[in-house]
């Protein structure tokens, strides 16, 4: 069976067991000191720290084997909506029919494309500079990440503030993905262990003993030579894994 699957049975074990046993004994005392240190309680705990301890041990020496993440190119996205093209001029009508000598006269073109107008490539007139686009060419112009996307594309003139950008968060490779996904995974499970150790023993003890676990991981992480130790992220209250070279 899957390891984090037979975690997750086993602590819904300790707990069902735990209630049952206090519902019987209507919440004794002495029961739960009893419960509390019975070896067999407490190797069932430390088991399950431990298969979770391994597993992100092992998950976080084959990361480290596959090699550094590497970021892709770095690949930019505007922030914020989107320009309304008519915000920027007007369009202009195509009701006179197209002569040939339209057709081949730079000035009749898009400047863009170089394409002639059509019902689907109409011609639209820039108010500030006067100068006439095809209007699907100007708005993927005006939206593209270009770094002058702000500027008439016949002249220069700005037409508008540039939009601020930011790199596109890339996505990990699928076998790293896979892994970044145990680990987390496994991370959720000693979430779970450090709740139903507070439930059991105090807020305190629970949040120590957890703690206590990821130490010792990050010690074997160490010994092992692996690129990684495992950090309180407190923005989002869990934790992180972060890359380090031991030497
Ligand atoms: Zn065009
Ligand atoms: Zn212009």
């Amino acid at each position: 069976m899957d390891v984090l699957v037979q975690v997750t049975h086993r602590l819904n074990n300790i707990r069902t067991t735990y209630y049952l046993n206090l519902i019987e004994t209507s919440y004794s005392t002495t029961e739960i000191q009893r419960m509390l240190h019975d070896p067999l309680f407490i190797s069932e705990f430390s088991e399950c720290i431990l298969s979770l301890q391994n597993e992100i041990f092992l998950q976080l020496t084959c990361l480290d084997q596959l090699g550094p993440l590497t970021i892709r190119d770095l690949e930019l996205e505007n922030i914020g909506p989107d320009h309304n093209i008519d915000n920027f001029g007007h369009d202009v009508s195509l009701l006179s029919p197209l002569t040939a000598a339209d057709l081949t006269n730079p000035s009749e073109c898009c400047c863009i494309c170089l394409s002639p107008w059509t019902f689907t490539h109409p011609p639209f007139r820039i108010t500030i500079c006067a100068h006439t686009i095809g209007k699907p060419c100007l708005a993927r112009w005006l939206n593209s990440t270009a770094h002058n996307s702000n500027l008439c594309p016949c002249c220069r003139t700005a037409l508008c503030e540039r939009r601020a950008r930011r790199p596109k968060a890339a996505d990990p490779p699928p076998a790293q993905a896979v892994i970044i996904g145990r680990v987390e995974a496994a991370f959720k499970q000693l979430g779970l262990c450090q709740r139903l150790h507070e439930e059991l023993f105090g807020a305190e003890k629970g949040e120590s003993y957890v703690r206590n676990a990821i130490e010792e991981l990050n010690y074997r992480l160490f010994e092992g030579d692996v690129g990684f130790y495992l950090a309180t992220d407190w923005v989002r209250a869990r934790w992180g894994v972060r890359r380090v070279n031991w030497h």
